[in-house]
């Protein structure tokens, strides 16, 4: 018997072995479209779950028991950095604080957005006012290239055998991305400059804005949480009439409720969901991130352009 467990030892051993480089690589992202980037780098070699899953807010997130427990088993963690996910560094202490992390968009160099009471949302930071970091970078896809290799390098490091798969994966995505940004300039560029005016329900355009040449607006004291005033509401309003912007526009992640006053009140339409900080589910309009940026220019060129639709 003795010697027949000592013969077997190695190959039970050798067996578990090859389990567990079959096993794929447990990932935890903070959001969705952090997990679809991942996932589209990793392919089968890993198993990505959400924090913020589609349609959810990040800067009202509520982590579960399962979220903590999923963190424990992680070997890898990734997320946005820019202070988008306040919450992390906590849940992260709470799972015991082992689990290696990249920051997406590490080395971007971030734009300043209006702090605190203005902004209303769980990842500012500061006093009203007072400027901080703008977390949304990914809504400038020369940002979303350098994500992907930010995200490639983690997973290498994480799982150096798959490091091959994992560049090839990330070379070819940014490649699409670096196409798809020319295909965004081109649909902007067919909008006369004048009418390039959007309104939606929180400043998370702030990137896009500035890579893509489209001013965006976001009500004053309008946010993901919180209720503006009436008076807020009207003079936003006045401000569309007076401007003639008819893109208007809610966000998936935001209640429809309050652009849908203002846009009455303007005498405009509310033109459809724009998606910003959460992807659509499985089925839906933007369920990758390649495809919530079609999916956005879809509804904001026309839209900009005042034609029916
Ligand atoms: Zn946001």
């Amino acid at each position: 018997m003795l010697r027949r467990s000592l013969f077997l030892a190695p190959l039970l051993l050798a067996a578990t072995q090859a389990r567990a480089a079959a096993a794929p690589l447990r990932v935890v992202a903070s959001f969705s479209i952090l997990a679809d980037l991942t996932r589209q780098i990793g392919g089968e070699r890993v198993a990505v779950r959400a924090l913020v899953g589609p349609d959810a807010d990040a800067h009202s997130f509520s982590p579960r028991p399962s979220d903590v427990a999923a963190l424990r088993e992680a070997q890898l963690v990734v997320r946005n950095g820019l202070g988008f996910e306040p919450w992390l560094d906590r849940l992260l202490g709470a799972a015991g604080g082992k689990v290696p992390a990249v920051v997406a968009s590490a080395g971007i160099a971030p734009r300043a957005m209006e702090g605190g009471g203005d902004h209303g949302h769980g990842h500012s930071h500061g006093k009203p006012g007072a400027p901080v970091a703008d977390p949304h970078a990914w809504q400038d896809l020369k940002n979303g290239q350098a994500y992907v290799r930010n995200i490639a390098a983690g997973l290498v490091a994480a799982d150096p055998e798959g490091a091959a798969l994992y560049n090839a994966n990330a070379e070819a995505l940014v490649g699409r991305l670096a196409a798809l940004d020319g295909w965004v300039r081109q649909q902007v560029a067919s909008v006369p400059a004048a009418r390039r005016k959007v309104v939606t329900s929180h400043d998370a355009f702030g990137y896009f804005a500035a890579a893509y040449g489209v001013q965006f607006r976001a009500p004053q004291g309008i946010s993901t949480e919180g209720e503006p005033s009436a008076r807020a509401v009207a003079a936003l309003a006045r401000q569309l009439k007076a401007e003639g912007i008819t893109a208007v526009f809610i966000e998936n992640m935001t209640n429809p409720s309050l652009l849908d006053r203002l846009a009455a009140e303007a005498g405009v339409r509310v033109r459809g969901r724009l998606f910003s900080d959460a992807l659509s589910a499985e089925g839906g309009p933007a369920p990758g991130y390649e495809a919530m940026f079609r999916h956005n220019l879809g509804l904001l060129v026309p839209a900009m352009k005042g034609e029916a639709g």
